[in-house]
């Protein structure tokens, strides 16, 4: 069974058939997948469908570019659904410098904040790093979040990079980008990471791998993901299948 690790089945994308996508899943070798809060709104709705389906899980936190929001009152709501039974992550949070908005300094503070309270709650963190490589690896740095643990989501960055947060203790998030014709960075981060250290996602409803591009993106694209990290490192796709599903069981600490 494959583990998805990162998606967003609240998302307005999935309204018209959500429950009958949802309930397919397992039947289509989807064992269990995190779906991921990216706002306040979103965390809730996250432990929503968590609390309907067993074999979801949820992730709580807000993402920079919804940070500006917090303040808090608000974000000790947030530390309070961290503690919920069925979330096993803070997330996704972090930093993203592809707009203008919010200012870093409020990116960064509620980014420390976030981070502060998964080592405080011993979960693991899901980061959310855009046109921000340095800034995002200095504050993980100098905050310890190796004792957190976590995941690099849809990494984006160099291989020598990637290597970098291995040794820090995080595993990188690889998903449809590494199918891209022009994914040529991608594809060299996953030849030099260790299989040990990759998880499979999707971000659905976004980045829809080939020959899916363009079109609305689900979990059931995941095979050709773990097809293409197959021939990338020479293994076999079940291989490829068995061993990232146990790294996520390993990063998130559940059984499913
Ligand atoms: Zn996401």
């Amino acid at each position: 069974m494959i583990f998805e690790t990162h998606a967003h089945y609240d998302d307005e994308a999935f309204d018209e058939d959500r429950e009958t996508l949802l309930a397919s899943m397992q039947q289509n070798m989807i064992g269990c997948l995190v779906n991921v809060g990216a706002s306040l709104e979103s965390t809730q709705t996250s432990i929503q469908l968590a609390e309907q389906y067993p074999y979801i899980y949820a992730a709580a936190g807000v993402h920079p570019s919804e940070s500006a929001a917090l303040d808090e009152a608000q974000f000790e709501w947030l530390a309070a659904q961290c503690a919920h039974q069925k979330v096993v992550a803070v997330g996704e949070i972090g930093l993203d410098y592809y707009w203008d908005e919010p200012d870093p300094a409020v990116q960064k503070k509620w980014f420390v904040r976030q981070l502060e309270l998964a080592k405080a709650l011993k979960k693991p963190v899901i980061i959310h790093s855009r046109d921000a490589a340095k800034d995002t690896y200095d504050i993980l740095a100098a905050h310890h979040a190796s004792e957190a643990g976590g995941v690099i989501h849809c990494f984006s960055y160099s291989a020598e990079l990637a290597l970098a947060y291995v040794a820090m203790g995080f595993y990188i998030g690889v998903g449809g980008v590494v199918t891209f014709k022009n994914g040529r960075k991608m594809k060299e981060v996953v030849e030099a990471v260790p299989i040990e250290r990759i998880l499979l996602e999707t971000d659905s409803p976004y980045l829809s791998p080939e020959p899916n591009r363009g079109k609305r993106n689900t979990s059931l694209n995941l095979p050709l993901i773990a097809q293409k990290i197959a021939e990338l490192k020479g293994l076999s796709y079940d291989e490829v299948v068995q061993i990232t599903t146990e790294n996520a069981r390993r990063l998130y600490q559940i059984q499913c």
